[in-house]
């Protein structure tokens, strides 16, 4: 068993091992730049050197009935953060008018909740028609949506899907008990049924272990989803997990590479959580591990980091963001 025997492995199109992936996982601290340069490079085979950049707008924020423990909207969180009904579809564009100036190709509206109401659904296909209508690809992360209306939304322009499945079945009721996981499974399956590309993926550092996160990146793989974004729990005061430490930044790293070797097609991009893990001087080697796009802006509650410096780092890691063609 080697790194570069997995590697050849996955590069030829061929599964992993129960003992190959045992063996990504057990790799030491000291052998973590190995892996992310592998699994760079296997990012470079499939997507070569572009990095797609996205940006997303709170545009619903607070108030929600579940109890996801890293939330600072849930209904357990006594955490300081911004609490509103949905944003009108004009300020949804300016938000997207203004990440499209950075360079985001792709533009998330997220919206707190676990189902979406009558009002809140033509919100969103106003808001989906008019980020589309500005040349960016409109996702949308508004909770469980049923077939009817993915399809309602993906006539009005509709592009990605977004629902992370946050960790594995067997931690997640550690995490959240208002709803079951296989209610999150069907809802990533019907975006996929819609046609629509669908972004679900994780949140590391929550207490989960490598067995959790295996497991989930076996799921994604098997459900075939399009993008996978890696999010790193920031502990927020007033959360449940707000006592929780970051994870150290070569575990964080070798999730990625783990990542990248089991979802070799997945458009892996780092999310959430970045800057609190490796700090703002890690950029480049962040970039360099093997994931293929980088959320641009704030985050959900948390802020996030200085774009014109991901523009920087990405081209310093000898990279180059995806572009658009802007006629508006
Ligand atoms: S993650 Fe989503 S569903 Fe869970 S508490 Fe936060 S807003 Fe609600």
């Amino acid at each position: 068993m080697s790194l570069n025997t997995a590697y050849r492995k996955v590069l030829d199109g061929r599964s992993l091992s129960d003992a190959d992936i045992r063996f990504l996982v057990e790799l030491p601290d000291e052998r973590v730049p190995e892996l992310t340069r592998l699994a760079h490079t296997l990012r470079l085979a499939r997507f070569g050197d572009r990095v797609e950049l996205c940006a997303i707008v709170n545009a619903k924020s607070g108030g929600c009935t579940e109890d996801c423990a890293f939330c600072a909207q849930s209904v357990r969180s006594r955490a300081d953060s911004p609490r509103h009904g949905l944003l009108p579809a004009g300020e949804i564009e300016a938000a997207a008018r203004a990440a499209r100036a950075h360079g985001a190709t792709r533009f998330g509206i997220v919206a707190s909740g676990k189902d979406v109401g009558a009002k809140d659904f033509e919100g969103f296909v106003a808001a989906v028609e008019g980020v589309a209508g500005l040349g960016l690809a409109p996702d949308l992360s508004p909770g469980i949506l049923d077939q009817a209306q993915l399809k309602l939304l993906k006539n009005a322009g509709l592009q990605g899907y977004h629902h992370n499945l946050e960790t594995s079945a067997s931690f997640f009721p550690s995490i959240c008990t208002t709803h079951g996981y296989d209610e999150d499974v069907r809802a990533v399956r019907a975006g996929l049924e819609a046609g629509l590309r669908v972004c679900s993926g994780g949140l590391f550092g929550l207490g989960e272990g490598w067995d959790d996160r295996v497991e989930l990146a076996r799921l994604l793989a098997s459900l075939g989803v399009d993008s996978v974004p890696i999010n790193f729990l920031q502990p927020i005061p007033g959360t449940p997990l707000a006592g929780r430490e970051v994870l150290a930044p070569a575990e964080a790293l070798k999730v990625i590479g783990l990542y990248r070797f089991l979802l070799p097609d997945a458009a892996i991009r780092l999310c959430g959580g970045r800057l609190s893990v490796f700090g703002p001087d890690a950029g480049r080697d962040v970039l360099g591990s093997g994931a293929s796009g980088l959320m641009i802006g704030d985050y959900l509650t948390v802020r996030g980091g200085d774009v014109d410096r991901d523009l920087a780092d990405i081209r310093a890691a000898g990279l180059r963001p995806e572009t658009i063609t802007m006629d508006n």
